[in-house]
């Protein structure tokens, strides 16, 4: 089957309607996850295709359909976030997930974030979290500015959790 990784080596993914949660969390990993939540099936699947990206969903017909055609794909089974991420671990045989905001992606629209001087994003940051943090990612494509409070903290509770198992 087909696996398409980015040029770090790692898979990318598109991510089913109403797992919204799912693509956000992969998207601060790191991982290149699209995500449309009005897309129709078959779009999704020739989409997925075409770009060569593993489906993420929760819709068993839809993972029938899309591994008929070899492309690879993951059925979630559990409905418990957590539970469901260790479902796409371990059939990914993913490396223990870290998290480093130099390799998020932006959650809303699956763009790398960069890493801004503070300086240079002064005005757009309410004066309590500049005195806060110290370091300050950007999202080139809609703008967003993060921190590690926004970024990564905010997941790393999560992850931690993911790793305890
Ligand atoms: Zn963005």
């Amino acid at each position: 089957m087909g696996m398409q990784y980015d040029n770090e080596n790692n898979p990318t993914f598109f991510v089913d309607a109403m797992l919204g949660n799912i693509a956000k969390k992969l998207r601060l990993m790191g991982y290149d996850s699209k995500y449309e939540p009005d897309i129709q099936d078959d779009d999704l699947i020739n989409l997925a295709r075409k770009e060569q990206r593993i489906i993420i969903s929760r819709d068993e017909n839809l993972v029938k359909k899309a591994l008929k055609l070899e492309i690879n794909s993951i059925f979630l089974e559990k409905k418990e976030e957590t539970k469901q991420f260790r479902e796409i671990i371990d059939k990914l045989n993913l490396k223990i997930i870290e998290i480093n905001g130099d390799r998020a992606r932006c959650p809303l629209c699956n763009t790398k974030t960069k890493s801004v001087n503070k300086d240079n994003v002064k005005s757009k940051i309410p004066i309590k979290i500049l005195e806060q943090n110290a370091k300050f990612w950007e999202c080139k494509n809609c703008g967003k500015i993060f921190w590690e409070g926004s970024h990564i903290r905010n997941l790393q509770k999560f992850v931690s959790e993911l790793n305890e198992r």
